[in-house]
């Protein structure tokens, strides 16, 4: 399953923050992609809401669960590579970034 195909499995569970609309027919544009982590541009369909999204690829690797602490809720799925925090997080980064998007990847 390549990059893409795997966003887009994985953005159907999302909806747009703007509109509320479901993300699975959203544009899914890979910007840069550095080791395991990539940023992605995701557009919604319904209202051309423009995201970045900070990708980290979960590996295999036992020590994998030490950057990504589980917090089990309610029986609620935490083992999405894409989480909200993470989502807002890369938004406050770039709403004071003004230089090219792969200088975010090298910094983080
Ligand atoms: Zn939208």
């Amino acid at each position: 399953m390549d990059l893409v195909q795997l966003l887009r499995s994985q953005a159907r569970k999302y909806r747009c923050v703007q509109c509320g609309e479901s993300m699975a027919e959203c544009g899914i544009n890979v910007l840069a992609q550095q080791g395991n982590r990539a940023l992605v541009r995701v557009t919604c369909r319904s209202c051309n809401d423009e995201n970045l999204l900070q990708i980290i690829f979960q590996t295999e690797a036992p020590d994998a669960a030490v950057t990504a602490p589980s917090v089990d809720e309610g029986g609620e799925r935490v083992d999405a590579p894409i989480s909200g925090d993470e989502i807002l997080e890369l938004h406050e980064i770039l709403a004071g970034h003004a230089g090219p998007l792969t200088e975010l990847l090298a910094r983080r």
